[in-house]
């Protein structure tokens, strides 16, 4: 099915004060949302709160900075909790400082993801601080079809990523950050999509909100020297590209 709206691939719903006033302004700014969640007792309680919306999708996620604390029982609900879910997130690895020492109990967890949840039914939005190499390897292997969230890592890997068919969401924080022009132009432009990360992802000291998301595609506009119109259009197009695999 073919959307018209932007998408913001990746947001913290539940994070938000108000998470009911916050889809409701993206909802009367055409935006769509996918709410990712870190442990699949956040995607039960968020999917009970929300009931049914045309224009939000609940993911299901095991967040590697929680790997540490997830028995076999979370992994036994992530699997029989998928089935009714349209995206997996967030997943993925950590090695930064925060996530060194958990780095085994990350990969287990990554692992079965990658290894269990049926192929080419869930578009995935991974999370690869400090991990990017890992991460790509990993995906590639698992022909998975995945956006690298908030990516942070080296350019020269940027390739080697899509190489492996894999997209990435940039977020108005990334647009501010000094790699964000070199990083724009080694990312292809149809492998682009859009997130707000929020509201951990900050705007001049306020939380990111996806009725915002056109703000990240005038940036880009203005990087791909094109405008505003032009811009949503690719990257809607890319959307409907991505989630097609599915
Ligand atoms: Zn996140």
């Amino acid at each position: 099915m073919t959307q018209e709206r932007l998408l913001d691939t990746h947001c913290h719903v539940s994070a938000y004060d108000d998470p009911v006033a916050m889809l409701g302004a993206a909802e009367e700014a055409g935006i769509g949302v996918v709410a990712v969640t870190e442990d699949p007792d956040e995607y039960r309680r968020l999917k009970t709160r929300l009931g049914r919306r045309e224009h939000v999708d609940v993911a299901i996620g095991l967040h590697p900075l929680r790997a540490a604390s997830f028995g076999p029982n979370d992994l036994a609900r992530f699997f029989r909790l998928l089935p009714q879910a349209k995206w997996i997130g967030e997943v993925g690895l950590d090695f930064s400082r925060a996530g060194a020492g958990t780095a085994k109990a990350q990969q287990k967890v990554f692992d079965t993801v990658l290894a269990e949840a049926p192929r080419g039914h869930h578009p995935l939005s991974v999370h690869s601080r400090g991990a990017e190499k890992e991460v790509i390897q990993k995906l590639a292997e698992a022909e998975a079809q995945a956006v690298l969230h908030w990516y942070t890592g080296p350019l020269y890997l940027v390739d080697e990523a899509v190489k492996s068919g894999l997209y990435f969401s940039l977020n108005i924080a990334m647009t501010r950050s000094r790699k964000f022009a070199s990083l724009v132009r080694a990312i292809p432009r149809e492998r682009v999509l859009l997130e707000t990360d929020g509201p951990f992802a900050k705007v001049q000291g306020r939380a990111a909100h996806p009725h915002e998301l056109g703000d990240v595609a005038e940036v880009l506009a203005q990087a791909w020297g094109t405008d505003i119109r032009e811009a949503t259009k690719a990257v809607i197009a890319n959307q409907n590209r991505f989630l097609a695999k599915s």
